[in-house]
């Protein structure tokens, strides 16, 4: 609904390749209706410019990847998309309001799943779209705006509102709004757990031998320095493992006690899956590779259990799989 807003045929949006797989597999949809996404490895300011042209009409990432968190520099992004009179959208899910208010750094449209992190239960399906209200949709490459225009810094919003959204009918059920109100309560609460257990399950996994850990807050990864400029040095929920071999993974996988196998992300409970055989099934292995999903390779969600409890079942799970993988 937020790109749709904007977007006709014969557009192009810029996109990072390890989004969501859903938001991929969506613009295979928009493919035939005439819009064209460009995929580049991950979104920074050096990969989008030799792909902007005059049919860009947004740029699309998401801040930490899902799954296979990258972190997007907002600011140096968005100062190339504004130069180039481009909106950057950035989808937000996995780093949540909490950490992060991504119209801060220059983003202009934030979209947020409110079934993962605001809802914390895993019970509804929602979405939140942001307009930082900052945009100028100039008459040149937006002319769909012009009877938007007087609305001002609501432009986006009241097309939004009176346009496509009002017309394709998705609607919030009343219940599973009160459901995500009552989650966003304890957003932060959550959030301070959540960014707390996953740093100490992935520092300590990573002093175990045979496999490799992936997240962002780890003083090891490329995004280290980003996650303390722009998250305050929260690197958000998730983690991945390399466990070394498909086989190894599933050992993995199935030798945890306290983890639920689930494709949510977000809950209040720790959840993994093995992305290659389950929400990456239908993609090419490139596409695969480029999110960062290999066949050893496990999502885990943290929840908010005793930290101690994690590490011990996890490293237990390590073993096993080691020995036995
Ligand atoms: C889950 C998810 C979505 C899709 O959200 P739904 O609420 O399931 O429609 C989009 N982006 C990211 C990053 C997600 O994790």
């Amino acid at each position: 609904m937020a790109l749709l807003n904007i977007l006709r045929a014969g557009d192009e949006v810029i996109a990072g390749a390890g989004l969501f797989g859903g938001t991929i597999d969506l613009f295979g949809d928009l493919a035939q209706f005439g819009i064209t996404a460009r995929f580049t490895d991950s979104i920074t300011a050096e990969s989008i410019t030799p792909l902007i042209n005059e049919r860009t009409k947004a740029v699309f990432t998401e801040l930490i990847g899902n799954p296979k968190l990258d972190v997007t520099d907002i600011r140096s992004v968005a100062e190339v998309c504004h130069s180039r009179g481009i909106p950057l959208f950035i989808d937000s899910t996995t780093a949540t309001p909490y950490l992060i208010r991504p119209t801060e750094y220059g983003a202009d449209i934030v979209i947020h799943s409110a079934s993962k992190y605001i809802n914390g239960g895993g019970n509804s399906i929602a979405g939140i779209i942001v307009d930082s209200g900052k945009f100028p949709w100039n008459a040149g490459k937006f002319p769909q705006f012009d009877e938007y225009r007087i609305f001002g810094k609501y432009a986006y919003i009241a097309k939004l509102r009176n346009g496509f959204w009002r017309n394709a009918g998705a609607c919030l059920s009343p219940f599973n709004a009160y459901m995500c109100s009552v989650g966003l309560e304890t957003l932060g609460l959550r959030m301070e757990r959540i960014c707390d257990n996953a740093k100490k399950l992935a520092e300590h996994l990573q002093t175990l031998g045979g496999i490799t850990v992936n997240y962002p807050a780890l003083e090891s990864s490329p995004y280290h320095a980003l996650v303390q400029l722009q998250l305050g040095g929260r690197g958000g929920g998730i983690l991945t493992i390399r466990a070394g071999s498909r086989e190894k993974a599933f050992l993995l996988i199935n030798s945890l006690k306290c983890a639920l196998i689930a494709t949510n992300i977000g809950d209040v409970r720790t959840l993994v899956i093995h992305p290659a055989s389950t929400i990456y099934l239908h993609s090419t292995e490139e596409q695969r590779e480029n999110a960062g999903v290999y066949d050893d390779t496990i999502r885990v969600s943290v929840g908010i259990e005793d930290i101690g409890d994690l590490i011990n079942d996890f490293e237990n799970a390590v073993k096993r799989s080691r020995e036995n993988g």
